[in-house]
């Protein structure tokens, strides 16, 4: 498949990979809030929207879904600063709250939506990533993680190159050239 695709350097993840790997992390999510009620996952658009809508249809809790969108990198790779484009709906005051994002890099994004959040009193505040790179970001809370990967772009499964390859059920790693 990548044959049609010569930015692609390779499948970092594959479907099934991703597929097991959200199923694991529903049941641990479902595990660990049994008993305290409902739960609102705010998905951070658009890379969190295929991650979410698997992670959620596998919950065995009940739970309702909210989105927002932040300011991204735009069009190119390099990290700028953080904005909400779209606010989510719901009242979080008092509620659980579990964040799903789809990658983290240097952590500024997940930080400034932490602070966000939290001044918004919900009950508790987690986080929940597909993906993590080795970036400087140990200073945010990951509470469930998908996959530790290298520091290269990645598309598919939600995540795009300047709007292109989000709807892939996998992730690749994209050439080098195609975005510095
Ligand atoms: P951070 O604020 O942690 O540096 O960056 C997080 C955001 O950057 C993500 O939500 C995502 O929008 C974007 N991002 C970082 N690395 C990648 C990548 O490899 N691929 C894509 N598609 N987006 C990325």
């Amino acid at each position: 498949m990548t044959g049609l695709y010569p930015e692609f350097e390779r499948i970092l993840l594959d479907e099934a990979s991703i597929q097991q790997r959200v199923a694991e992390l529903a049941q641990e999510i479902s595990a660990d809030y049994r008993g305290q009620g409902s739960i609102i996952l705010i998905t951070i658009l658009k890379g969190g929207f295929m991650f979410a809508a698997d992670l959620a249809r596998r919950l065995t809790i009940p739970h309702y879904m909210d989105f927002m969108a932040l300011s991204s990198y735009g069009s190119k790779s390099i990290s700028g600063a953080v904005r909400i484009l779209l606010d989510m709906r719901l009242d979080i005051y008092n509620k659980h709250v579990l964040v799903v994002e789809d990658i983290v890099d240097t952590g500024k994004t997940l930080e400034y939506l932490t602070v966000n959040l939290n001044a918004r009193r919900p009950a508790s505040l987690k986080t929940c990533v597909l993906t993590r790179k080795p970036g400087d970001n140990r200073h945010v809370t990951v509470d469930y993680l998908g996959f530790e990967i290298p520091d290269v772009w990645v598309v598919g499964y939600g995540l795009d190159y300047a709007e292109r390859h989000r709807t892939w059920p996998f992730i690749a790693e994209l050439k080098p050239e195609a975005y510095s």
